[in-house]
């Protein structure tokens, strides 16, 4: 979109010059400058280098991808975890790390090819991968998941992961399975996770979610009858909150946070809360 300072896109990298990001594993290399290296400097550093993708532009610079095997040592540099640019680094910054985190990870999950086994190559101006044997075709992958806030009247329905930061109550979540729809998948969830049953769903907004590659679709949908059973594993607590006593809430960035921001913002009448993506 026009003015804003990241910009995917798909950059031949048989050409010289730009700026490189190191990645692995959900990991950005970084130094006192960020995470932002002169690509020519960066590549001729001793970096077990897998693959090296154009992802974009950046402030109108190009922008390439080195993914690495292994989160190697550089002196003056440290390793900076994806969630931790998320909570604590610019937005524009993480919007790049998070697409070149995508790339990366499904360049380096898709090196050899899962039907015969052959080594894949990049596909030349096209984001893909070709089996030279069989020719199977691999693109970067997308995990449709919904996420919803499940509301009766001023009671908002909030749940706790064991995988959450202590205290935290969150939306439901959950992937999209093969065969249903999106709005089969949030009452599906819905009843899995707190055992109750819901109506009126209503789609409200999507966000990409780079841990690893999820598409989150966000939804709203009214209590219909039930009481809450946690999913034993999945769900270590779930409540109602009262929107005047809510608990510690996710972070400001997520979709979550927008769903239950946007349902206050409502049922108060003030001004309605914008979508980060
Ligand atoms: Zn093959």
């Amino acid at each position: 979109m026009a003015g804003e300072r990241w910009r995917s896109g798909l950059l031949d990298a048989s050409q010289a010059g730009g700026w490189a990001v190191a990645h692995c594993r959900q990991q950005f290399l970084t130094d006192s400058n960020g995470v932002l290296f002169p690509r020519e400097w960066l590549k001729r550093q001793e970096l077990p280098v897998l693959s090296e993708h154009g992802i974009g532009h950046f402030d109108g610079d190009p922008i390439y991808l080195l993914e690495l095997a292994h989160p190697a040592e550089l002196d003056g540099c440290f390793w900076q975890g994806l969630r931790q640019v998320m909570l604590q680094g610019d937005a524009d910054i993480f919007r790049l790390l998070g697409f070149a985190s995508q790339i990366g990870t499904w360049a380096e999950q898709h090196r050899f090819c899962g039907s015969c086994g052959s080594r894949m190559e990049q596909v030349a101006g096209e984001r893909a991968m070709r089996c030279p044997s069989c020719e199977v075709h691999h693109y970067p992958r997308l995990s449709p998941s919904m996420i919803v806030l499940v509301t009766r009247g001023d009671e908002l329905l909030l749940a706790r992961s064991p995988r959450f930061v202590s205290g935290v109550y969150s939306t439901l979540a959950g992937f999209v399975e093969p065969g249903e729809s999106v709005e089969d998948c949030v009452a599906r969830e819905v009843r899995e996770e707190v055992g109750v049953e819901i109506g009126n769903i209503q789609y409200i907004g999507s966000q990409n979610w780079p841990f690893p590659h999820s598409l989150m679709l966000g939804f709203h949908a009214e209590y219909r009858s039930g009481e809450i059973v946690p999913q034993p594993g999945e769900i270590e607590d779930a409540q109602w909150f009262s929107i005047d006593a809510l608990p510690p809430l996710p972070a400001p960035r997520s979709i979550a946070r927008y769903l239950i921001d946007l349902y206050l913002a409502r049922r108060r009448g003030l001004a309605e809360p914008v979508l980060p993506h």
